[in-house]
């Protein structure tokens, strides 16, 4: 280990800062920031820092640099851009034994500036010892969002309560355990969804013992179409920290993998007209493992409130009193337009996008056609593969041009989508002689057209 991570408390103590420079403005902000004293000195100082060395009740000294400027410091900045004095200011600096930072200068430093992840009181940093700079401020980059914005809330919350916990269990073994049930459930739960209020007022409940053997609760996530980046960042978060998780046959394989190595993962199918499990026992379920004290995930394809019966679900927990949160996701509609080139809406050709649902009961067609024909208007099928040849039939008989393009986009954003196009008068024949591999989604429109320019993604490009 090249370094030592210390953290360093600067709260009211003058730190020495050598250069005037946008540089040196910088790295002021961070010492101010950390409650720093600052004390300027260059021949020239930015308006900036000059007040940001008054603010902290520090001063500016608009000279060159003398060696009795280090007395008194707890730590020295150099960020000039004459490499001599920099050097010479290490210099003075590690004689006397006062820790040293020279900007871009790793050699002449005895501490250097982490990349820094700022959720305080909750601090994050990262450093490759100044070998390889951007990299740490990648790393830095991906920690921000692993680290929910609110976690600095959640800090301050127990911070608020340490003492009472601590007075309240001797036992060092029971306080770890209090404080993972705070941050990996309701209360952190609470937090993040930004209820700071019902979260200290579960904490308070816990620590005074009163509260229930906790109780369940479950999160209602939309994973997306497919491609596992297109997750929410939410989603990920919760998909890490549920005991179950209840899956459909719409949620890719990848995505069920991303779940906590040891959740419990139940199918519970759907398959169209086909369903492994009925609704009804799907929802009794997700009460019954709450009850039990799981944190239960439902993960659903896309959005959970766009053809999802998500609403049905939590109507139940609602109903029990279970508590429960539900995340959104990127809809089949919106993710397979992207992914194939089709923008739902333009300027020129369409000033309105309808999702349509085209499960026909028993080949009946009860859609509202006189509605669905008006011009300017994409149409996006869900559900449409087997209703296609009477949706297309239906859409023409009631006046849309048989012209109308139309594309069916089979395994949206995945590294199996296939496109295919034609028009509301041809394309149910041209699919007859293709394998069809569900799910698929239908959209019909001007806007398809655009697919020839607009298209980025490979399975966009593949199945004309
Ligand atoms: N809640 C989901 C929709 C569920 S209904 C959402 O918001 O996306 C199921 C229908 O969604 C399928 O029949 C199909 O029409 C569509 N669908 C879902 N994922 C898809 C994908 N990757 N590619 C194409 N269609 C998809």
């Amino acid at each position: 280990m090249d370094f030592l991570p210390l953290f360093h408390n600067l709260k009211g103590r003058p730190v020495l800062l050598v250069g005037g420079g946008e540089v040196a403005l910088r790295k002021g902000r961070l010492l101010a920031d950390a409650g720093a004293v600052l004390r300027v000195v260059a021949p020239q100082v930015d308006a900036q820092l000059l007040e940001l060395a008054t603010t902290s009740l520090g001063r500016v000294e608009l000279r060159g640099y003398q060696a009795a400027d280090l007395d008194g410091v707890g730590l020295v900045i150099a960020a000039t851009d004459d490499e001599a004095l920099n050097a010479q200011v290490s210099v003075h600096a590690q004689a006397r034994g006062i820790p040293v930072n020279v900007v871009d200068a790793p050699k002449l430093c005895s501490v250097i500036f982490p990349a820094i992840v700022d959720r305080s009181p909750l601090i994050v940093a990262v450093t490759s010892g100044g070998d390889a700079p951007v990299l740490a401020r990648l790393i830095r980059a991906k920690i921000e969002t692993w680290i929910p914005a609110t976690y600095g809330q959640l800090a301050g919350l127990s911070k608020r309560f340490r003492a009472q916990v601590k007075a309240k269990f001797a036992d060092v073994q029971q306080r770890r355990v209090f404080w993972e049930e705070v941050f990996q459930g309701p209360i952190a739960e609470s937090v993040f969804a930004g209820k700071l209020g019902e979260g200290e007022r579960l904490l308070a409940e816990k620590v005074s013992g009163a509260a229930p053997k906790s109780l369940g609760e479950v999160y209602l996530v939309g994973a997306g179409p497919g491609d596992p980046d297109l997750l929410t960042f939410r989603a990920l978060r919760l998909m890490q920290q549920a005991d179950v998780v209840l899956y459909d046959r719409l949620v890719a394989p990848e995505i069920v993998e991303l779940c906590r190595r040891d959740a419990e993962r139940v199918y519970v199918g759907k398959r169209r007209a086909e369903h492994a499990l009925p609704q009804e026992q799907i929802n009794q379920q997700l009460v019954t493992l709450a009850k039990q004290g799981k944190r239960v995930l439902r993960l659903k394809g896309g959005d959970p409130f766009i053809f999802g019966r998500g609403g049905e679900e939590i109507e139940e927990l609602a109903a029990q009193g279970i508590p429960f949160q539900v995340v959104p996701g990127i809809t089949a509609a919106s993710g397979c337009a992207a992914y194939a080139g089709i923008p739902l809406t333009h300027r020129d050709y369409a000033q309105s996008v309808r999702f349509v649902t085209g499960h026909l009961q028993d080949g009946s067609c009860n859609l509202p056609w006189a509605d669905l024909i008006a011009p300017g208007q994409t149409l996006v099928f869900y559900m449409g593969l087997t209703g296609l040849p009477v949706i297309c039939e239906q859409l023409i008989a009631h006046g849309r041009g048989p012209e109308t393009p139309v594309a069916l986009i089979q395994q949206g954003t995945t590294r199996h989508q296939r496109v295919f196009t034609g028009t509301l008068g041809s394309l149910p024949g041209l699919l007859v002689a293709q394998a069809i591999q569900a799910p698929t989604l239908v959209i019909v429109g001007e806007v398809v057209q655009l697919r020839e320019k607009l298209a980025w993604f490979e399975g966009a490009q593949s199945a004309d």
